[in-house]
């Protein structure tokens, strides 16, 4: 299964991406994710992605589609993925298509994680990570004993740059204007399914794994 997951930050992509990928047996690639790891291990990409991490804009998209080309050529991939975070835009989504048609491949599906933007603030503005261990908690839907501090090694809790209430606006900007048009873009090719991304966290997976079951050959 080829699979692309959409949907605005906090609308926890993330979190269904693990699922999803261990239920198909799929690696689950997250551009968020390389993009961090590169910083923390201050590489040229990492020191270039930052500023751009930081404020909530988009990494280039040169650099980005460098990065995931490479990664599709990793050969976990070789019975299929899942895009978390890319294509970010509809520039992105058509170099993945090329990408795709050059090995003979194409997408499966599409999928949408849907919520409105004042669940998305309510979410990302509450979230705290440990400085410790990396653990994410949440003030309000995963709250800690102590506040401030990780239940399970102690460490100091804080905001990340890009959970910070500013950026979280600017990053749903972002969203509306660069990535929403890929709804539209991928909804034109059929691929497209959306699944309401609110309530418990296992209700929406059952949902995503029941709509994706019939997309698989
Ligand atoms: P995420 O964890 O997916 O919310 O991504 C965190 C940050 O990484 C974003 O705010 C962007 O700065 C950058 N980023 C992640 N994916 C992409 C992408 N496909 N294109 C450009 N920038 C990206």
């Amino acid at each position: 299964m080829r699979l692309v997951l959409v949907g605005p930050p906090g609308a926890g992509k993330g979190t269904q991406a693990a699922f999803i990928a261990d239920h198909f047996g799929i690696p689950s690639i997250s551009t968020g994710d390389l993009f961090r790891s590169h910083v923390a291990a201050g590489t040229d990409l990492g020191k270039e992605a930052k500023r751009y991490l930081s404020t909530g804009e988009l990494v280039p998209d040169e650099i980005t589609i460098n990065m995931v080309a490479g990664r599709l050529d990793d050969r976990d991939t070789v019975g299929g993925f899942l895009l978390d975070g890319f294509p970010r835009n509809v520039p992105q989504a058509e170099v993945l298509g090329r990408l795709l048609k050059d090995r003979g491949l194409e997408l499966d599906v599409v999928l949408e994680l849907v919520i409105e933007p004042e669940e998305v603030i309510r979410r990302l503005s509450g979230r705290r990570t440990c400085r410790g261990c990396g653990k994410i908690w949440h003030i309000e839907f995963d709250p800690t004993a102590r506040p401030g501090v990780c239940d399970r090694c102690g460490g100091e809790l804080y905001v990340r740059d890009d959970d910070q209430p500013e950026t979280v606006r600017h990053r749903l900007e972002v969203y509306t204007e660069q990535t929403a048009p890929l709804v539209d873009y991928y909804a034109a090719t059929g691929r497209l399914v959306g699944i309401q991304a609110t309530g418990p966290v296992e209700d929406i997976t059952a949902r995503a794994i029941d709509v994706l079951e019939g997309f698989t050959e």
